[in-house]
């Protein structure tokens, strides 16, 4: 017999994210104006809430001011207004300032925000309209009716088991959550939309979700600095270190305290198997450009996320029995803009709504919740979405195809030369490297120097994150066929996953005994930003959640 704790919800909402924690408080508000009384949870992997939420990140505020019409005077966490925006072309040496902005990246009035401290100010506001918040559970398995045909909760996952699967003395079984309506809003590449699309073949009719991934810096500055008189506070580059071929582009943005938000984003459509998502990242800070407006100041947070880039026409099914997708889970961001949080909040809200219609019809079959997708159908959100509906696809191309590509969706909505361009999953991309082109591929570059301070290598980008998981539970990370990695992926791609990976979790070595390379792992560094199971070129990885509370621990990214 079973003997786990079983907790009732009306809804249940999974991930603590802007989607989620929008759509429970717009639930709230709903029921509050029919009178209704619902018991509402929100369960969040991440041991405090904020602590895995990252972003760039400049708010697009229509869907908060839609929600709290007095968010600045209501104490929303607003780091700074953004006063002016700049856009720079960087070669190896120089930088070019691009005569106009584009307006996707116009972000004039919107705020810069920290989306750790954004996501506990709306966690605190949930709260007090009556939201159960509970961090520190993970979702570790979705829980169908009899049937398999209705989703009816979520089981989170067990705590206190050992590396070989025993239960430890402080073994805690996972809890049944049951509700009426599940909301994933788990952020982009869920680990329980896997085991959704099993069931409910959710991406069946949509194209390929595909996806970038950023490495990320608050750096703290000195008092007189940069931004001190400067009209421009949102800064966006495009070029050095990768070249235009590649999708990639830095950020940087003034927050409040002589902080700025700093980051390199690559596409993760690369080709290239040498790509190095880090070094990158590092080139990106050394470029005597952004060396200029950093000088003299301190890392003091690190982080790393995939987010989704898929747009419109990568958008699974938004509804099926018993449950609904929201935010990054659901595609639901502007690519072009780079903006993903107020699509979040927005799809959140519109979910509610229809998660309100189920509730007082008491039918929460796919058809009734389907009621969320003709929402986002008949809302601002579908215009913001419907934009990038084939950047993604136009962004992976080389130049001057993708020239050609962006400029003529530029001038007609998104619509571009081929409306529904094709597009592949990001684990296909990667080309195999020939004998001949390793020495190219390898060509020495100047070293990169790490001061510990400014520049900080990637174990010390992992300390900064907080990121921390018990050493003696099992392995988050499943490669399904360790072989494979040394008989195949060494020799066609000379091992991408030690250099796609942000937290130096994978590392190839060589037996002092036999000589022969293996796969070693470093799972306790991992940031949780999925990109090694969204990149290997052979699908080998799975990405499965730890203990809950464990990961990340950031607070101002
Ligand atoms: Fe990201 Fe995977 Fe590395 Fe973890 S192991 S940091 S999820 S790439």
């Amino acid at each position: 017999m079973d003997t786990r704790e079983r907790i009732d919800f009306d809804v249940l909402f999974v991930g603590a994210g802007p989607a989620n924690l929008a759509g429970a408080i717009r639930l709230m508000q709903l029921a509050a104006e029919r009178n209704l009384q619902i018991e509402v949870a929100v369960i969040e992997k991440g041991g405090d809430i904020g602590s895995h939420a990252l972003s760039g990140a400049i708010l697009n505020p229509m869907a908060l001011r839609e929600l709290f019409p007095d968010y600045r005077t209501a104490g929303c966490p607003v780091e700074t207004d953004v006063r002016g925006d700049g856009l720079y072309l960087l070669t190896e040496r120089r930088q070019y300032k691009v005569p106009f902005v584009p307006k996707y990246l116009r972000n004039e009035g919107y705020h810069v925000v920290s989306l750790s401290k954004l996501v506990r100010w709306l966690a605190d506001q949930a709260e007090t309209l009556g939201v159960n918040v509970f961090p520190g559970f993970a979702g570790q398995e979705i829980l169908f009716d009899d049937n398999n045909h209705k989703v009816i909760g979520i089981r989170t996952g067990d705590k206190g088991v050992d590396a070989h699967g025993k239960a430890k003395p402080n073994f805690e079984p996972g809890i049944d959550i049951v509700a009426k309506v599940t909301a994933f809003g788990e952020g982009a590449k869920g680990s329980l939309l896997r085991e959704l699309d099993q069931k409910c073949q959710i991406f069946d009719s949509a194209m390929p979700q595909t996806f970038e991934t950023g490495i990320k810096e608050v750096i703290q500055l000195p008092e007189h600095n940069f931004f001190t008189d400067s009209p421009i506070n949102d800064i966006h580059t495009l070029g050095y270190p990768l070249d235009l071929n590649a999708h990639s582009g830095g950020f940087i943005y003034e927050m409040k305290d002589n902080k700025i938000s700093l980051g390199f984003v690559v596409g993760l459509a690369y080709t290239n198997p040498m790509t190095d998502l880090y070094e990158a990242f590092t080139r990106f800070k050394q470029h005597p450009f952004v060396r200029d407006i950093i000088e003299r100041g301190k890392v003091v947070e690190q982080g790393a996320r995939a987010l989704g880039n898929g747009g419109y026409y990568a958008i699974p099914k938004l509804a099926v029995n018993g449950a609904v997708l929201v935010g990054s889970s659901a595609s639901m961001t502007n690519a072009p803009a780079l903006k993903g949080i107020h699509t979040a909040m927005k799809s959140g809200m519109l979910a509610a709504e229809a998660i309100m219609e189920a509730l007082t019809k008491e039918d929460v079959t796919e058809k009734t919740l389907s009621v969320y997708h003709r929402l986002f159908e008949n809302s601002w959100l579908k215009n913001d979405v419907y934009v990038g509906r084939n950047f993604a696809q136009a962004v992976s191309k080389r130049v001057p195809a993708k020239l050609v590509h962006l400029g003529a969706q530029y001038v007609t909505g998104g619509r571009g030369i081929i409306d529904g361009m094709p597009t592949h999953e990001d684990s296909q991309t990667l080309q195999p490297l020939k004998s001949s082109d390793q020495s190219a591929t390898e060509k020495p570059r100047e070293s990169l120097v790490y001061d510990t301070v400014l520049f900080v290598d990637k174990l010390t980008g992992v300390y900064l994150s907080k990121t921390q998981h018990r050493e003696d539970e099992p392995c988050h990370l499943i490669v399904h066929d360790t072989r494979l990695c040394v008989t195949e992926c060494l020799k066609r791609y000379r091992s991408p996953c030690t250099r796609f990976c942000p937290g130096n979790v994978y590392e190839i070595e060589t037996d002092e005994v036999t000589g022969e390379s293996k796969l070693k792992l470093n799972p306790s560094n991992c940031l949780h930003c999925k990109t090694c199971e969204i990149k290997d070129p052979y699908k080998n990885i799975t990405w499965t959640c730890p203990e809950g509370g464990e990961g990340p621990k950031y607070t101002l990214t």
